[in-house]
């Protein structure tokens, strides 16, 4: 009865990490210059105008994760960024509709211009907690506050 139970517990556990591969992935992206992160302030859709984020979007078919970070950054805001690592833990989006995955980028070309959005912002380790941040990118800020104090 207990291998029948253990048996049943590691096909669960199975079945929902095949479900979770299958979730489309959203980038985030830390860009960071001079100890300052980029946030962005939603301008659509209602519910979330006027809260602020990381840059990104989701992740096309075929589309690798970090070419993600570097057309949403590029669609966005105007500028080139060269995607690093990714930090901080996933963070289930939509009620597990999607999962929010968040890289660090270098500043390549370009100045940060808000293109569907209402503002940009750089934020200090300082101002970090003083935006209305959506709640998944609120969940990142112990990690972005370790990379501005690298
Ligand atoms: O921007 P887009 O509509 O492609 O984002 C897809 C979903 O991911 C939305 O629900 C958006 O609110 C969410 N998102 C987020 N934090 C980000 C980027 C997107 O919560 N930094």
């Amino acid at each position: 009865r207990a291998l029948a139970l253990v048996e049943g517990l590691a096909e669960r556990a199975a079945r929902r990490a095949r479900e979770l591969a299958q979730v489309p992935v959203v980038v985030a992206t830390a860009i960071i210059q001079d100890e300052e992160v980029l946030a962005q302030q939603r301008a659509f859709p209602p519910e979330t105008a006027g809260r602020w984020e990381l840059p990104g979007g989701r992740v096309e078919p075929g589309e690798s994760e970090v070419d993600a970070v570097r057309r949403e950054c590029r669609e966005e805001l105007g500028v080139d960024v060269e995607p690093g690592g990714a930090f901080g833990p996933d963070v289930v989006l939509a009620g597990g509709k999607y999962l929010l995955r968040s890289y660090r980028a270098g500043l390549v070309d370009g100045e940060p211009k808000p293109r569907e959005h209402q503002a940009v912002r750089w934020l200090t380790d300082g101002t970090l907690g003083a935006v209305d941040w959506l709640p998944a990118d609120r969940v990142l800020l112990p990690e972005l506050r370790a990379l501005l104090r690298r």
